[in-house]
């Protein structure tokens, strides 16, 4: 079954700003899926039209089945939500927004306190139970968030930038958890433009930009699509001049800088112990671009070419 289909999706903002052109998606249950995309791409957009903060202008948008528009109370209840954005009541208790919660999906007190009790142990929380919500910090705003999208055992969980601001030991605790939630089987979707996050979760991901979906793919299919890597390189000592390793192109930037391009399918080890045997020593290493920024980049040229090949 499907847990979310999304068709011809379209929202126009009232500025008259085109944030949805006509977006297509399926993701089924069980599945754990990722919208991945830069920032501005309508990541929020489709989310808030999926759970009812915003008014699509056209589509449709089904549930589990559930049609949004002639039954947005049983797509409610299928659905968890933790937004971007943290919506407490500033001066609630910790169980209290939990336990309250509940309530607006008609859970009896006993029971909410019982569930209220579980998530918040799982999400380590429960220390911090009788704390406001100033005395938290952000990591645990965000998980109390997550807690409280649990409360009613939705079977579709969606969450937007669930890792925006939290620190990593905190990052990876929440990705263990979110794991685990999909292997007893809640089905989930998460934003992202974190290309590391979605890499690491998601078995599948859509790829958007500027309000248009430009691939969907499990995702190692997708990641194969980033034919090369450029590096930048920290050397040890000043360089004589650009070594020449085989299959890898080097460009020095200054004495002890090299940018090494690197293709897909050749490893780092080798572009390494070619340096070596120059006697180049390479101290540290990063990313030159952002990798999510090369895949989309990549994606629009594909679909570029795709189109004029069409209209040739
Ligand atoms: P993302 O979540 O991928 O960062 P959003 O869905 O938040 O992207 O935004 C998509 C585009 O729609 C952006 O260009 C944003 O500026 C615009 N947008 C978002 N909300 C509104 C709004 N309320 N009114 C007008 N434009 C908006």
């Amino acid at each position: 079954m499907d847990a979310l289909v999304v068709e011809r999706l379209r929202k126009v903002y009232s500025s008259g700003f085109d944030a949805l052109k006509g977006v297509d998606l399926r993701v089924e249950e069980g599945d754990f899926f990722g919208l991945l995309g830069p920032n501005g791409a309508g990541k929020s957009t489709l989310i808030g039209i999926v759970t009812s903060l915003v008014n699509k202008t056209g589509g449709c948008v089904r549930v589990f089945g559930q049609d949004l528009d002639r039954a947005p109370e049983a797509v409610k209840a299928a659905l968890g939500v933790v937004p971007q954005e943290f919506n407490f009541n500033l001066f609630l208790p910790v169980a209290e927004v939990v336990a309250n919660q509940a309530g607006y999906f008609g859970i009896s007190r006993r029971k909410a306190k019982a569930r209220t009790e579980f998530l918040l142990k799982k999400l380590d929380l429960w220390e911090r139970r009788r704390s406001e919500m100033r005395d938290l910090s952000g990591g645990m705003k965000r998980r109390l968030m997550i807690a409280r999208a649990l409360v009613h055992r939705p079977r579709l969980l969606i969450l937007d930038e669930p890792t925006a601001g939290v620190d990593i030991e905190i990052r990876r605790s929440m990705w263990e958890y979110m794991r685990e939630l999909n292997a007893e089987g809640t089905t989930i979707i998460l934003t992202t433009h974190y290309l590391e996050e979605a890499e690491s979760l998601c078995r599948n991901i859509a790829l958007i930009d500027h309000g248009r979906i430009e691939a969907v793919a499990d995702t190692r299919a997708l990641l194969a699509g980033l034919d090369a890597e450029t590096f930048v390189l920290n050397l040890a000592k000043p360089l004589g001049q650009v070594p020449r390793v085989d299959g890898f192109e080097l460009t020095a930037l200054d004495a002890t800088t090299l940018e090494a391009h690197v293709r897909r399918g050749r490893s780092l080890t080798a572009l390494f112990a070619g340096l070596g045997r120059h006697g180049v020593e390479v101290v540290s290493m990063r990313n030159k671009q952002n990798r999510l920024e090369q895949l989309v980049m990549e994606m629009v040229a594909r679909g570029r070419g795709a189109a004029t090949a069409r209209a040739a």
